[in-house]
């Protein structure tokens, strides 16, 4: 799997004097164009029942394929994390979700589509308006409702995810 900063080729001009590295910006000996290889933006949120079971997807495609996500994902331009989390839990699994809150964030690598991507991962806490999923199949191959205690860290899809159920586990305990 390649590394976003192996690129090649100037994007802007083909030039092969590009120089895409570590540092910022890449940029293009040629035509002086610059890029700066910024970080995506991702949200998930853990949707909770009224039992406070936490909702959460079987993934039905690599990365982590038949490893337990959360709802959520690439986040799009000009929309905020809690907008696209509405659209992405009620396109990927049929429900609606409210009190939606910001609980934490964490660093994750996620590779798609050939690349090697770091994102910040941003992560929320919501509640289930109701709990009759309606999962695409393209996307999420079950959901399952499981208590904290009832989850295994190894059945999580990414790293980003031990961190964030750790402050959820810090989230729950203090609103009891
Ligand atoms: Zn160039």
């Amino acid at each position: 799997m390649p590394e976003l900063r192996e690129l090649p080729y100037c994007p802007h001009c083909g030039a092969k004097a590009f120089h895409a590295g570590d540092f910022k910006p890449w940029y293009c000996d040629e035509c002086d164009f610059k890029l700066y290889p910024n970080i995506a933006a991702a949200a998930g949120v853990f949707v909770l029942d009224a039992e406070g079971r936490i909702l959460l997807t079987e993934r039905a495609h690599e990365p982590s394929k038949g490893k337990l996500g959360l709802p959520g994902g690439f986040l799009e331009a000009g929309e905020t994390a809690e907008t696209g989390l509405v659209r992405e839990v009620e396109e990927e699994v049929g429900i609606q979700i409210i009190n939606v809150n910001y609980l934490c964030s964490a660093p994750n690598r996620y590779a798609f589509g050939g690349i090697n991507y770091n994102t910040l991962d941003l992560f929320y806490v919501a509640n289930a308006a109701s709990k009759s999923a309606r999962i695409d199949p393209a996307e999420v191959a079950a959901v399952h409702w499981k208590l904290l205690d009832e989850i295994q860290p190894e059945e999580l899809a990414f790293q980003s995810f031990h961190h964030a159920f750790q402050e959820l586990r810090r989230y729950l305990s203090s609103s009891d």
